[in-house]
Parts: C-alpha cells; structure tokens; sequence
C-alpha cells in the first residue's frame, strides 16, 4: 500500500433503526463487520475501510457525522442502509458532515434464497428499500456524494470503491498543501492566475510567495560534499551523455544544477510544503558575471523534474493552480506504474491520418512518465534570464492512453477540464533535447483540441496514464467544482450546449446560496 494512504481511513456507517428488535441490529452489526473484511482483504482499495458500528436513531447519526467530520484521519464515509433506515434521521448528521460521502447500494446477500425466503428475512435484507430512502434524502437536502451500486463482492464495485478512495485521499491531502510561489507569475499571462482566497475556500491549498532572495541564503550554504553525493545519484539514475558543451561545462553545470536541487529542497522541507512554482526571469541576482553574484546559473530544470517525480506538485511561470493540482494528481496516482507529469501543450504536428500536439516545456517534465532510463544533459537553453547551458533530464513519455486535467478560474467559479489523450510515438527529434510526449485529444485532434479551447482550457495541464476522467468527476464532486470532461463520445455542438447549460446552473446555484 502506497505511503500516501497509510494514515487514512475511510469510515463505513450502517444505517438501521430499533423497529426489527435489538436482535436485528446485531445480525446487521456482524454481516457489515464481514463486509468491511472482505473490503479490506480484496486488494483493491487502497485506503483502510473502519467498521463505525450502525446508526439507529437521529442521535447517533448525528454523532458519528461529528466525529468523522472532526478525525483528521477520516478521508470519507461510506453509507450503506442493511434494513430500512428513515431519512429523517439521517438530516441533522448529513447537515454537519465535512468530509466526502460515497453511498454504496449493495446487499449482505448476493441472490434471493428462493425456497426459504420469509417476511423475517426481508425485513432485515431490504438495502433496496432502505438505500433509496437514503438516497432521497440525499437528494433533497443537495449532498454531494457517490453512489457506488453492485455487490459488495464484485470487484468492478470495489472498484469504483477505490477510485473514490484515492479521490478522497487527495481530497484530505489537498487541505494540508502549501504551494511556494519562488517568484510570482509571469507578467501578463491570464491562465495562471486566478482567486487565491477562493481556491483555498474550496480546494484547501494555501499558495505563499517565497522570495527568491531568501531561495539564494539555502543556497549559498550548500556543501560542496552533499552536491557531490547527489551528482553520484544522478550517475546511478540516469545516462550521462555529454554533448557539444564538452565535459568540463557538462560537469560544472550538473554540479550547480545539483546544488540548486539540494537548496530547493531544504527550503520545500523547512516551510512544509508539497507544491512549488518556479518564474524563469527570477533566479537571484541579475547580472551573472558581477564578481559578488548569487543566483542560480540556470533555470533549475533538473530540480523541479526529480521534486516533482517525489511528489512535489509543480507549476510552471508562477502556475499555483497547476503546481497544487499536480500534487493532488501525484496522490492519486500513487502505486500505479504508468506515472503522471505537469506537461505543456508546445507544438503541433498536422498530418493527413492523425494530427498530434506535443507536450514538452523547457525543462520541467516529470520523468514518472519516462518510456526508459532518462539521459542526464547539458545543453544551451536561451530562454529567460540566463541564457546559459543547463542541465535536464531528456526522455520520451510511455504511448497509451492517459487523461490531462486543468482547473481553470471563470470569475464566478473554477472549472475543472479533463480530455482524454492518445500517446503515441514521436520520429527522432536529435535537435530537441528536452523530455516530451507526443498526444492525440480524444475523439479527434480537431474536437479535443477544440473543446478544450471552448471550455477556456490551459496550455498547462497535470497528466496522467493511469486515472481516468471517473476520478476527476469524483474530485470535482467533492470539492464543488463545475467537471467538464472531454472524451470519445464529444461532440462540438453538445459539448457548446453544456458549457452554456452550465453557465446558467452556476449563475442559479450562486444565488441560491
Ligand atoms: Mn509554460
């Protein structure tokens, strides 16, 4: 089990009440217990599912409800009703629960024992009576939940389970993120800014500036022996191979690559933080050949690259909405082998069978997504204040197909995006030394790429192989987000409709609040 998981819990609440007897409850109380094992024993979820007891009364939901929503541990609550269980009972507890709600309409049975069957047995297996009830309520008090349908043993339920699951831990994670601005955005471009006090109403991340200024006192104090210990892992992890720069700048410029990761580093460490932005026109002092200058020598590619493969959720140009979703993408996507990565859309490639989009950026590609062992190399970069040659991790992304997602702020509301996106192989490219991927929107270039324009899409996104657009509709139903998600089924002119639907829905759901 990942590491991201291990301190979660997820909390599972039978509803029932006293009108069967306490007999009842009991029979009730030990099939939930078997069905929280068997949970717990499918492999499947990666988070521990804890049997809470039932609630038989307005009380005790309401109780519960407190104590969950209270327990740093607890990511969510899984509701189940074994008999029936009166809604009415369940408003005051619904009213005060903070944390995600999956209702999960399953039975302790799978089939009707026909020959047997009696009223005292349908009484006490009536979740179809029961579930809906609850889900009624639900309804009309405006809960946001999941509802999970299928047998307790099935693997596609406990599968929908899990994708929750890692939702929900996300979620949990998401309020203890802070995002360190190193500089601010880059001036004039709208995509990446947004409403900080909002996104952290919502979404829990606090985005800080830290100034680069401070960035270069970590710096300043690095030892010459920890770098030397990290060029070791590099020669470990990656294949040096050293180009036109030659050996003796190639070596030079690791070591101060090196040296700015380790700085980083500390400084992410000591301010506790899982998220961070880089500006590549600040990086320290300006002018790199006064004889007192302190700044980095290059853009700290190969820094943000190996922060990002640990879980440092990274967003390029001063993108705090990016560098925080990406983290929470990292904690989905933890134990899942493909990988995930901030990528840039960059250039296109028209072709009469299939248009594709290159993702890439300058440097800061996660190499999760690497197809092979990634290339460590120097080479010159002429992009912001340094103009210097720089050290990154150069690989091309795994092919199959993965999801891109981006939160967007429309002034009344954030928006998630998610397309649907096909890897496939790129030609050699032996002039672009950068890490890339080469990707066809779903249905087709023309409609994903189009749709993705409509919707007010970034150029930046947090891609993953392994999540599906099922885990962000989750996250975005958890966190009140408006989810648009662009896939095989798409059409420009549905697609148009439901953003204008939604439009409407939003301006109506803001007003009744
Ligand atoms: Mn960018």
């Amino acid at each position: 089990m990942a590491k991201a998981f291990e301190n979660m819990e997820l909390w599972w609440i039978t509803g029932a009440q006293l009108l069967y007897g306490g007999e009842t409850v009991q029979i009730v109380d030990g099939h939930s217990k078997e069905m929280v094992e068997g949970l717990n024993n499918g492999g499947i979820i990666p988070v521990k599912v804890v049997y809470k007891g039932t609630a038989n009364s307005s009380n005790e939901v309401e109780a519960i409800m407190q104590a969950a929503s209270n327990d740093p541990k607890c990511a969510g609550v899984i509701t189940w009703m074994h008999t029936f269980s009166p809604a009415k009972m369940w408003i005051k507890g619904l009213q005060c629960l903070k944390k995600p709600l999956l209702h999960f309409h399953t039975q302790y049975n799978s089939q009707i024992p026909w020959e047997s069957i009696d009223m005292d047995f349908m009484n006490l297996n009536q979740s179809a009576h029961g579930d809906i009830e609850f889900g009624h309520i639900c309804s009309r008090m405006r809960v946001a939940r999941k509802v999970v349908v299928g047998h307790w043993k099935s693997k596609e339920a406990q599968e929908r389970i899990a994708v929750w699951a890692r939702v929900a831990a996300a979620v949990a994670d998401a309020h203890d993120v802070r995002c360190l601005m190193f500089g601010m955005n880059m001036n004039n471009v709208a995509v990446t800014d947004g409403d900080r006090v909002e996104f952290e109403q919502r979404l829990g991340y606090h985005v800080d500036y830290y100034p680069v200024s401070s960035l270069m006192e970590y710096f300043k104090k690095v030892e010459d022996a920890d770098v030397e210990a990290l060029v070791e892992e590099y020669r470990k992890l990656y294949t040096v191979k050293i180009d036109e720069c030659g050996e003796q700048v190639y070596w030079e410029k690791v070591r101060n690559a090196a040296k700015a990761e380790i700085a980083i580093r500390r400084v992410l460490e000591d301010e506790n933080t899982s998220a961070n932005t880089t500006n590549f026109d600040d990086l320290g002092a300006a002018d790199i050949t006064a004889e007192d200058f302190c700044g980095f020598d290059q853009i700290p590619g190969l820094a943000t690259q190996r922060l990002m493969a640990e879980g440092y959720g990274f967003g390029a140009e001063g993108d705090w909405k990016t560098a925080c979703l990406q983290r929470s993408l990292w904690v989905m996507n933890q134990g899942f082998e493909k990988g995930c990565s901030f990528l840039e859309d960059y250039t296109l490639n028209f072709a009469e069978d299939c248009t594709s989009s290159l993702q890439s950026h300058m440097l800061e590609v996660c190499p999760l997504i690497s197809s092979d062992k990634p290339k460590l190399e120097v080479h010159f970069l002429g992009i912001g204040i340094r103009k210097q040659q720089t050290a990154r991790l150069v690989f091309t992304s795994k092919t199959g197909r993965g999801i891109k997602a981006t939160i967007v702020d429309l002034g009344n509301r954030f928006r998630l995006i998610t397309s649907e996106v096909e890897c496939i192989e790129p030609k050699p490219m032996p002039k672009l030394p950068v890490a890339s991927a080469l990707w066809v929107p779903q249905p087709t270039f023309e409609i994903g790429a189009g749709a993705w324009i409509l919707a007010g899409g970034t150029h930046h996104s947090a891609f993953s192989y392994d999540i599906t657009a099922e885990y962000w509709e989750d996250f975005a139903e958890i966190t009140g987000m408006e989810f648009i998600g662009i896939d095989k089924n798409t059409t420009i002119s549905g697609f148009k409709q439901q953003l204008r639907n939604n439009e409407v829905y939003y301006m109506l759901n803001k007003a009744l609040k």
